[in-house]
């Protein structure tokens, strides 16, 4: 028996030492999570990106934790809303019109998606994975108490100032209680306990308890640093510029720093994804969502994250400081900085909280992101189609903070070859190829 159990041992050691290691391509939040979750399974993990991972969409957004968010952004409501928005430089969503094959693709899917009958299909996918998600931040955040990762389970408030906004916002409320989540609908004065510091200038707001937030400058800082110590690789500065192909499966990776050999690869390449899969050979639409935040002094001190939900403006505060970001420019993968649009946010603050001690950010303070946007709003997670080897985890739009763990997670059982924690039919990669 003790032989017997030898062998097996002494085999899947040689397992290990033939098998080359699993291929991240993308440090972003989605590739830590993956790399988190396999690492955790004893698989040898090299995560690949272009820049000295020191920024990233992942580490300046707003960090909300959203079970709330049951709605993608390819909505019945947002195509009236988008036009509208579209002839303001300082609204929270703008598709700079260009002429761009890529782009037009994408707004016609965009458009195909967004009606009631696909939006009813997709609420009970995102919601799944949304509540996976939090769950296993909750375990992460027990796991890790050393993690500065500040995650406060204060809910989401979504502040109104507008009687058509607070329609939109009660009804939605109801949808969300529908689908068992918890919706509080408050009162100015109920607001008022909830912010007792200074005014926030509203008709009323939800409450949705079950949401949460973080810093996500502090996330990505740790899980780096746990990821190096648990024996991950990091090849930083090496970008990814094609693949070595035999039939269905991807052999070797081509970086500007040379031929990486591979038995698996993860996509997890953020607003890029599209471009890699490109290389490989099947379609990933995707377009860079551009947004951008700041950090101010939180004085008067605001407690409660919300969202100004007239102007999309997200306001994540940290005790002494805060974070005010949003807008959604479609932008490709431009990375310039818009100061209009960020007037836009910077505007909202006093409108909402007129006593706040607002300051306009230096350039150099300004931070900006490319949110990974899929034209249906919902994340492409599973196998590459016609690939028998190469998982992708992207396409996350507003919520990758939100939905990284759980992602993360899947791609490590898949990469396993176990059942998923969830069902993720929803999230199929293949879905426009
Ligand atoms: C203003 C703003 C506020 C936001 N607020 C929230 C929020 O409150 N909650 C939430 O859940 N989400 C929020 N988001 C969205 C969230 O930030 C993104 O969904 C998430 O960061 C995407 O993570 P990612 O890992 O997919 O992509 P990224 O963080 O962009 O990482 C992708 C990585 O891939 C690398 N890469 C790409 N191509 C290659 C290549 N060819 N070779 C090598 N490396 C490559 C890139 O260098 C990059 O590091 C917000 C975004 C913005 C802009």
């Amino acid at each position: 028996m003790v032989s017997r159990l030898n062998f097996l041992s002494l085999g899947s050691l040689f397992l290990l030492l033939i098998m080359k290691p699993t291929l991240i391509i993308g440090g972003g939040i989605v590739g830590l999570f993956s790399a988190y979750f396999l690492n955790k399974e004893g698989i040898e993990v090299t995560v690949i990106d272009r820049t000295d991972l020191r920024e990233n969409c992942s580490t300046g957004n707003a960090g909300m934790i959203v079970p709330s968010h049951i709605i993608p952004l390819a909505a019945p409501g947002m195509i009236s809303k988008g036009i509208s928005w579209m002839f303001s430089s300082k609204s929270p969503f703008y598709i700079h019109p260009r002429l761009d094959m890529k782009l037009a693709k994408w707004c016609f899917l965009f458009f195909r998606a967004a009606n009631e009958t696909q939006v009813k299909k997709a609420i009970p996918f995102l919601k799944n994975l949304s509540l996976l998600s939090k769950a296993l931040y909750l375990d992460f955040k027990v796991e890790h108490p050393e993690a500065a990762l500040a995650l406060q389970e204060k809910g989401l408030m979504m502040a109104y100032q507008t009687e058509s906004v607070e329609k939109e916002e009660i009804e939605f409320a109801h949808l969300a209680r529908k689908y068992g989540l918890e919706a509080d609908i408050l009162s100015p004065a109920d607001i008022r306990k909830v912010e007792p510091n200074l005014e926030l200038k509203a008709r009323g707001a939800v409450l949705f308890p079950g949401d949460a937030h973080l810093d996500p400058g502090a996330l990505y800082g740790f899980l780096k640093k746990h990821l190096a110590e648990k024996g991950v690789k990091f090849l930083t500065n090496s970008q990814v510029l094609d693949f070595e192909k035999s039939n269905s499966k991807v052999q070797a990776v081509i970086t500007d720093q040379g031929k990486i050999e591979t038995d698996k690869i993860l996509l997890c390449g953020g607003s890029w994804s599209g471009e890699l899969a490109e290389m490989l050979g099947f379609s990933l639409p995707m377009m860079g969502g551009k947004g951008y935040s700041f950090l101010q002094e939180n004085n008067p001190e605001i407690k409660q994250a919300t969202i100004l939900t007239e102007q999309k403006v997200a306001v994540s505060p940290y005790g002494g400081t805060i974070r005010f970001g949003g807008t959604m420019e479609i932008a490709g993968t431009d990375q310039t900085i818009n100061k209009n649009r960020v007037k836009g946010i910077f505007e909202s603050i006093n409108r909402y909280y007129p006593d706040f001690k607002a300051k306009f950010p230096e350039e150099s303070k300004i931070w900006k992101g490319l949110r990974p946007c899929s034209p249906d709003g919902l994340p492409y997670i599973g196998f590459a189609p016609g690939h028998e080897n190469v998982l992708v985890g992207s396409g996350h739009s507003m919520m990758g903070i939100s939905l990284a763990p759980a992602t993360g997670k899947i791609l490590a059982e898949l990469h396993l070859q176990k059942d998923t924690s969830i069902e993720i039919q929803g999230f199929e990669v293949g879905r426009y190829s």
